[in-house]
């Protein structure tokens, strides 16, 4: 981990140079902030090498610790709050909150970190100041939402989590940090891993879904490709959000209360934080909800007693949005209290609150915190700031040539469209009318046709738009003539003009037709006259999901519905192309149109990549990780739901005193772990080697599975379990495996996989875990409820 010295010296001071040479075009470019930051600029190429003011101690059995030590003898209580301020650069506001004369608070010691600030010569602008200008030359932390990429933008994660490709993902979040790393960011408020099984909530979007098990893979997966080994300037110190139970928001309205068992917090929530902990991440953001009554912000036993004691967390707490103030709104107390509250629980870094630093001097006079506590929550920042290497090298990220050349590169283009093209469901295709002939002509209508802004999705707040195609654009250079293609939008986003509105914020607006729907839809159905096949581009836009972008009614929006209608009422075969960022449900769709493809956001290359499918040149292989109920009175509909003491006979809808509804049946549209491909897979007939199973043991599973189609393609076929009897009721299936297999067209490929003692563990009523000998059920199939069963027995 540690560099020869002189030679990282050496290195510093080119970038010194190379900083100093920059400062004039930066006074004349920037403004505030910016223009402060690069005055400073000249004026460090004079001031004394930082390394000379902290020299690394190397040779120390501790050396973080010993030059923690004697950094933190040297820092007044002011400073040590400082570093656990963190404002926001204000580039992007997500908040209430705005921050002012940010470097006038980082010269006097009163940063820790700053987000959502952009651009390498910025960043290097403001590190400047802290480490030129306070007094004891800290350096600063730079995060920014990284979400699902960086200027090069992959699909939202709810869409990425359906390519159930751990190694894929993991090359996302690790390409993410690279871009992101050249660009100045050091660290990214991800991997959002909150389980949600609420698809009005708009932030399902940002998760992986409603499963544990998949949810925590990814998770690891995330972390790995972020951090990877943090030496390496590509990488970069990653926060699992929102901890916790943020995705169980009543009603799915954004930032409402949750309120929830402890059995079920920590057998279907918690996984996903957990996994990510185990797998290293360095961080970790507290939610904004309650978590049994006390808001996470001010939840002792959520940050220490579970999170640290449990698991063994070793990193930093950060605070989401001002979440530390609105404790006061949740009945916590006064701006005073609650921020005492938020470091006697184990928070660390307080999020554009600004209460850390304007309330714990007093909090510690009274008595209400303690020298400890302060110093604990300073040490742990300047801990992730060593990791990080900044104390070796401030500019470790500030490296203006990788700006130049790693950033929104072609080769990361490649990957984002490989990798939309590996997470877009192919929820329908009557009559394998998908592929489409590239000599067909297509009628292509809908609001989200020519809408390249869109394609980035939510949270893609540097996202690169430069050369992004609409659906149409991409069309019309994948067809053999592209006169054969014929475009209307057909309708407006939505009826109400205040509602398209709200769910076009952040630039990504989209027309507002005057004209009305029915000459809308008129216009659409001449442009179809002629057309052999009608591809509908319907759906959401990028911010109907996303933070506070939660929806009562989550169909494909109103006039756009008319739409759809008047165009199956052609007799012409309809391909749905959805742009959503949740389940949406899709009754009528499901029945009367052609076929569909779910696209969500794919991000910077998703046209292509929905081209790429749409002609055949990709064969889609995603599967849903979010059920598609039928209609929101079903919600929360979850595939891993407990049996009830009434359950209702397979396949049946209703039967008077059991658990069901008089109006509609208790099944999905679509189930968790759906997708079709333009191939047929058959599966073979399940062989275990053992039923009667004893103690510490591992049961090997044998599925084979055919391509039966005229296609090579790529089966996700997947392994649930069922425990039988436990002391507590256990879900009637539960994801324990599964594996993304090629298989070539008219070949069978054996699946294994094996289940252990560990696969069966649950918490239990008094919070142990462990599993319980008795039967179970092994379960392998291609979705969540084409299952084949075997029983097996397990003894103690
Ligand atoms: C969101 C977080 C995000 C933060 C910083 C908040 O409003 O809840 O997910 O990381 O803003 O932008």
């Amino acid at each position: 981990m540690f560099q020869d010295s002189s030679t990282r010296v050496g290195h510093r001071c080119q970038r010194l140079m190379r900083a100093a040479a920059l400062s004039l075009l930066l006074t004349t470019a920037l403004s505030g902030v910016d223009r402060l930051a690069a005055q400073s600029l000249a004026k460090a190429s004079k001031a004394a090498s930082y390394v000379q003011v902290w020299p690394a101690a190397a040779l120390k059995a501790d050396p973080r610790a010993d030059f923690i030590d004697r950094l933190m003898a040297k820092m007044t209580l002011e400073e040590k709050l400082g570093q656990l301020n963190l404002p926001s650069a204000g580039d992007f506001t997500t908040g209430q909150a705005r921050n002012s004369d940010i470097a006038a608070s980082i010269r006097a010691g009163k940063v820790g970190g700053l987000f959502n600030i952009k651009s390498v010569e910025k960043i290097r602008a403001v590190q400047q100041i802290a480490v030129q200008q306070s007094r004891l030359h800290i350096p600063l932390i730079f995060g920014m939402d990284v979400i699902h990429g960086y200027e090069t933008v992959f699909p939202i994660p709810l869409g990425l989590s359906t390519s159930w490709d751990m190694d894929l993902i993991r090359q996302t979040a690790k390409a993410a940090a690279k871009e992101a790393s050249a660009d100045g960011i050091c660290w990214t408020f991800s991997p959002m891993v909150d389980i949600s099984r609420d698809p009005r909530w708009g932030r399902v979007s940002e998760g992986n879904g409603e499963d544990p098990y998949l949810g925590s893979q990814i998770a690891k997966a995330m972390v790995k490709g972020y951090q990877g080994d943090l030496s390496s300037d590509e990488n970069i110190l990653a926060c699992v959000k929102h901890f916790a139970l943020y995705g169980a928001v009543e009603a799915g309205r954004d930032y409402n209360t949750v309120d929830m068992s402890h059995l079920q917090m920590f057998n279907d929530y918690f996984a996903p934080y957990k996994a990510a902990v185990d797998a290293g991440v360095g961080s970790v953001m507290a939610s904004f909800n309650l978590v049994d009554g006390v808001p996470a912000s001010g939840n002792k036993w959520l940050l220490t007693d579970v999170l640290r004691k449990r698991w063994g967390f070793k990193g930093f707490v950060v605070s989401d949005y001002t979440g530390i103030p609105e404790m006061t709104a949740h009945g916590m107390g006064d701006y005073q209290k609650v921020n005492a509250l938020a470091l006697n629980a184990g928070l660390d870094m307080d999020m554009v609150g600004e209460g850390f630093l304007k309330t714990l001097a007093r909090s510690l006079q009274e008595g209400k915190v303690t020298q400890a506590g302060i110093d604990e929550a300073c040490r742990r920042i300047l801990e992730a700031k060593y990791d990080l290497g900044l104390f070796k090298d401030p500019y470790k990220y500030c490296n203006a040539d990788r700006a130049k050349t790693e950033v929104f590169t072609d080769a990361n283009k490649a990957f984002a469209r490989k990798v939309a093209g590996e997470s877009m469901v192919l929820l329908k295709n009557d009559n394998k009318i998908l592929p489409l002939k590239k000599t067909a002509k297509i009628a292509l209508i809908g609001p989200l046709a020519d809408a390249a802004n869109q394609m980035s999705g939510t949270w893609s707040v540097a996202a690169n738009n430069t050369g992004v195609l609409s659906l149409l654009e991409a069309m019309k250079r994948a067809v053999a003539d592209s006169s054969q293609i014929s475009y209307q939008p057909g309708a407006n986003l939505t009826a109400d003009s205040t509602l398209q509105n709200n769910a076009t914020l952040f630039g990504k607006t989209l027309p507002r037709y005057t004209a009305s729907p029915a000459a809308l839809t008129q216009a659409a159905l001449a442009a179809a006259k002629d057309a052999d096949v009608i591809v509908a581009a319907l759906g959401e836009s990028a911010e109907f999901t996303g933070e506070a972008s939660s929806r009562t009614d989550i169909s494909i929006p109103d006039v756009q519905q008319d739409l759809l209608k008047a165009l199956v009422a052609t007799g012409k075969p309809v391909v749905l192309v959805l742009f959503n960022g949740r389940p949406l449900t899709l009754p009528w769709e499901a029945k009367n149109v052609t076929a569909i493809l779910d696209s969500w956001f794919g991000g910077t290359m998703a046209a292509p990549a929905i081209t790429d499918i749409l002609f055949g040149a990709v064969n889609p292989s995603a599967k849903l990780t979010m059920t598609f109920p039928q209609n929101v009175g079903q919600i929360p509909l979850y595939y891993n739901h407990m049996n009830t003491g009434r359950p209702l006979p397979e396949h049946q809808w209703f039967q008077k005193f059991r658990s069901n509804y008089l109006d509609v049946s208790n099944q999905p549209v679509y189930p968790f772990g759906y997708g079709l491909s333009y191939t047929t897979f058959t599966y073979g007939k399940m062989r275990l080697s053992d039923t009667a199973l004893k103690g510490n043991t591992t049961v090997n599973i044998t599925v084979p599975v055919t391509n039966t189609g005229d296609r090579d393609g790529q089966e996700i076929v997947q392994l649930y379990i069922r425990d039988l009897v436990g002391s507590v009721a256990r879900p009637v299936s539960q994801l324990k495996g599964f594996k993304k297999v090629f298989i070539p067209k008219g070949k069978t490929v054996d699946v294994d996989f094996t289940v252990s003692p560990e696969d069966l563990k649950f918490y239990n009523s008094s919070l142990q875990y462990d599993w319980e000998a008795g039967d179970f059920e092994i379960m392998t199939g291609p979705n969540s409820e084409d299952l084949q069963v075997q029983k097996v027995h397990w003894s103690k």
